[in-house]
């Protein structure tokens, strides 16, 4: 680093210009050098949500009807959401959308839609929207 005020400042002027490109270099080496640790924390995140939404599926009775849940319930939430994404691919070719699934299970018995909450891990019926009241097969 320079020591003389005039190098200095003209040592500044230059960091300055460099900064943005450097900032973004190094933004860039710290997500790669990373990257070996947040997939693997991501990837058994995601596996312990699963695990607790299939457990609290299995435990947790419909609200509705009384049926215990199970992963049927999954199953079909998970089908549904798939045919209304098929269904908006085919009607509307090329059009991006916000996709939010606003259901985690459908029970088989009755047909009601809930949503699981993560923090007290358990299941609460929502009111049915249009999306789950049609059939898009
Ligand atoms: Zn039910």
């Amino acid at each position: 680093m320079p020591s003389h005020p005039r190098r200095l400042r003209r040592w500044f002027r230059r960091f300055r210009r460099l900064r943005e490109p450097v900032s973004l270099t190094l933004l860039i080496v710290i997500f790669l050098l990373t990257l070996p640790l947040t997939v693997p924390i991501t990837m058994l995140l995601i596996a312990r949500d699963q695990r607790r939404l299939r457990a609290a599926a299995k435990r947790t009775r419909c609200p509705q009807c009384g049926q215990t849940l199970g992963l049927h319930a999954l199953k079909r939430a998970e089908e549904k959401w798939l045919q209304y994404n098929a269904y908006l691919s085919a009607t509307y070719p090329g059009t991006r959308w916000r996709r939010v699934r606003g259901f985690d299970a459908i029970c088989v018995n009755c047909g009601t839609s809930l949503r699981f909450c993560y923090q007290s891990r358990s299941f609460a019926a929502i009111a049915p929207t249009e999306v789950m009241n049609r059939d898009f097969a």
